[in-house]
């Protein structure tokens, strides 16, 4: 693995190994513009890797130590989730600055470090996550032009293209059984979910984060047949 070293000061100490993976996007105009400020000890973040658009790879905090990437988290009820993680950033200015496709090098240079990492640690595939994942309500990256299914197919994460169900559209203000499950599959599956009342803004915040990782085709916030089959086949495979 060819690795630029780049250190960030901006870390602290683990308690327990990583086994989990944290991909992001960095959001912002310019790759150097990204490495400057998550190794600027002012700005308090970092992540372990910054991966650039042309496949080049900067090492920025050791993987044994904890870098400060997620912010206020959780998943599967766990909220350090900088302590749990291996945090990645891929270049893309990301929503807020024209988001574009990951280049196939760049895509390439991910699952190779992802391979790599997972030499290192035990890392489920039910923990290789994104940042939208783990903060639903304030974060969308890495987005949902990030190819998650080539990831799977490479042999890192978790896909699942059942055919689409039929049934209803849940939707925002929706109460009743159909409503339950969907809560309790997404809180299953490991969102930061009350699994009790009806489907309220968290939920419709809940479901875009799934979307964006696992059915990126159509990012609504609605939980249609196809988005609810996905969910519950990612579900049995998760807890299985
Ligand atoms: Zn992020």
């Amino acid at each position: 693995m060819d690795l630029i070293p780049a250190p960030s000061p901006n870390f602290d100490a683990r308690t327990a190994p990583p086994d989990m993976i944290v991909l992001h996007y960095t959001g912002m105009q310019s790759g150097e513009a990204a490495l400057t400020r998550l190794r600027d000890p002012r700005a308090k973040v970092s992540a372990h890797y910054l991966v650039e658009e042309d496949g080049r790879i900067f090492e920025l905090v050791p993987e044994a130590r904890r870098a400060w990437h997620a912010g206020v988290a959780s998943w599967s009820g766990e909220s350090d989730i900088n302590g749990c993680s291996v945090g990645i950033e891929m270049v893309n200015p990301g929503h807020a600055f024209g988001y574009r496709d990951f280049p196939p090098a760049q895509i390439a240079a991910v699952i190779a470090l992802v391979g790599d990492i997972r030499t290192r640690w035990t890392i489920p595939d039910a923990r290789m996550l994104g940042h939208s994942d783990v903060a639903p309500a304030r974060k969308q990256d890495p987005g949902e032009r990030f190819p998650w299914k080539t990831l799977a197919l490479a042999g890192h994460g978790l896909w699942a293209e059942p055919r689409a169900a039929p049934g209803p559209v849940l939707a925002e203000g929706e109460s009743g059984l159909g409503v339950t499950i969907l809560k309790r599959a997404l809180a299953g599956l490991g969102y930061g979910l009350e699994t009790i009342g009806d489907y309220d803004a968290a939920t419709t915040l809940a479901v875009i984060a799934f979307q964006r990782h696992w059915r990126p085709t159509r990012v609504d916030g609605l939980a249609d047949g196809e988005t609810r089959a996905r969910l519950m086949a990612l579900f049995r495979e998760a807890s299985a």
